[in-house]
């Protein structure tokens, strides 16, 4: 099958690679129908922390399809079903899918499709997957949900959601949202569900604050000065009350430390790909902030979240700009990583 290879820094190549197959008895293939690009695979792309994924392993760990074939164990779906899949790879049973951290999972060693954190496990920029412990990992999507409502709840919409719930959000609260990218602006849609007063979105690409505008943001633009000093002056001095960063870097990190209020919440689902983070520790410690971060459990989000799309309360679909074949995606993430094309989110599709 075709499928998206890492062959180094800034290299992503289309590649035949062998079907995967059945393997354990709760193993399902997938035919992926639509896949799409992330900001993790930016990490890898560039090489940040190492690189830590072999040359040739398939990229990509947001996909949905239907179900080609099924283990003789599988309960829950049939071939033929059309089916999601969360972004990390776990058992369901394990001491910690049963506490609901499926992304700690012992079984699977914590594994991420096309990931490089924990156990690399083939990704889904493909044309075909093999999805374990299919009973625990496949959630069917409802006839009618089109690929591009659904494909995000497996990742950054979840992601998004999760970093909105973990801000503590309380009706009339000042929210800022460090990055208007996929993760930022789905950040920014749940966030409006907790009904604050005001929210501001940061970034330096126009195209994205505009967007950001779109979905009632206030934009606060990097390259107009310290963005703690902008959003302090937008709250009339005091800092929004919660803070979420969607970024990755030390710097979005320290600011949103630096601007949110006493007694504030910072919720941070970057990745920080490097082993520690530099940040302003004595500020956070004597402004009594708060501090939630983490890797999504996006398999917990995925059933809860689905019925707010249908009803039209989330919108994740809005932010997708391009819809390529699965054969353009050298392109696709070119362009995803120099904000070219005004490009947000990229879809690929095998056929
Ligand atoms: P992206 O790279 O498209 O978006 C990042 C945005 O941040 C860009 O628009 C960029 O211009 C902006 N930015 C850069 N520096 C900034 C600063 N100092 N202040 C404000 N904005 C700044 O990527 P994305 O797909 O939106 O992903 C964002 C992050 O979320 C990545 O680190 C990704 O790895 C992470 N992520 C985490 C999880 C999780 O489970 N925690 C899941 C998915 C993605
Ligand atoms: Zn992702």
């Amino acid at each position: 099958m075709k499928a998206i290879a890492f062959r180094g820094v800034g290299d992503v190549r289309v590649e035949t690679v062998p079907d995967p197959k059945i393997v354990a008895p709760t193993d399902v293939v997938l035919r992926i129908t639509t896949s799409a690009v992330c900001g993790s695979d930016l990490h890898q792309y560039h090489g940040r922390g190492g690189a830590l994924v072999q040359p040739g392993a398939v990229m990509g760990h947001e996909f949905m399809g239907v179900v080609e074939e099924a283990g003789p164990e599988v309960r829950k779906v049939r071939p033929g079903d059309r089916v999601l899949a969360p972004f990390s790879v776990s058992c369901g049973r394990c001491e910690w899918c049963q506490r609901k951290l499926p992304t700690q999972c012992t079984t699977t060693e914590r594994a991420v499709f096309g990931g490089r954190w924990g156990h690399v496990w083939p990704g889904g920029q493909a044309e075909r997957i093999r999805v374990p412990f299919a009973d625990h990992m496949t959630e069917p999507v409802p006839a009618g949900m089109s690929d591009e409502d659904a494909l995000f709840l497996g990742d950054i919409l979840s992601t998004g959601f999760f970093c909105a719930e973990n801000g503590g959000i309380r009706p009339g609260d000042a929210v800022a949202v460090f990055g208007a990218g996929p993760v930022g602006l789905l950040a920014l849609q749940s966030a409006q569900l907790f009904g604050p007063a005001r929210v501001f979105a940061v970034d330096r690409v126009d195209y994205r604050l505009a967007l950001a505008a779109e979905f009632g943001a206030e934009p606060v633009h990097l390259d107009r000065g310290d963005p703690a000093e902008q959003l302090r002056r937008l709250t009339g001095g005091r800092g929004p009350d919660v803070v979420l960063e969607c970024v990755g870097h030390e710097t979005p990190f320290t600011q949103a430390i630096q601007a949110v209020r006493a007694g504030g919440t910072v919720s941070s689902v970057g990745v920080y790909v490097e082993p520690s983070l530099g940040f302003p520790a004595r500020e956070a410690f004597f402004k009594d902030l708060s501090l939630r971060m983490g890797i999504c459990n996006a398999r917990n989000y995925m059933a809860p979240l689905l019925p707010l799309v249908q009803g039209g309360k989330l919108r994740p679909a809005r932010i997708i700009t391009h819809t390529m074949p699965l054969g353009e995606a050298p392109k696709g993430y070119a362009i995803f990583d120099k904000k070219e094309d005004r490009a947000i989110k990229v879809l690929l599709r095998p056929t």
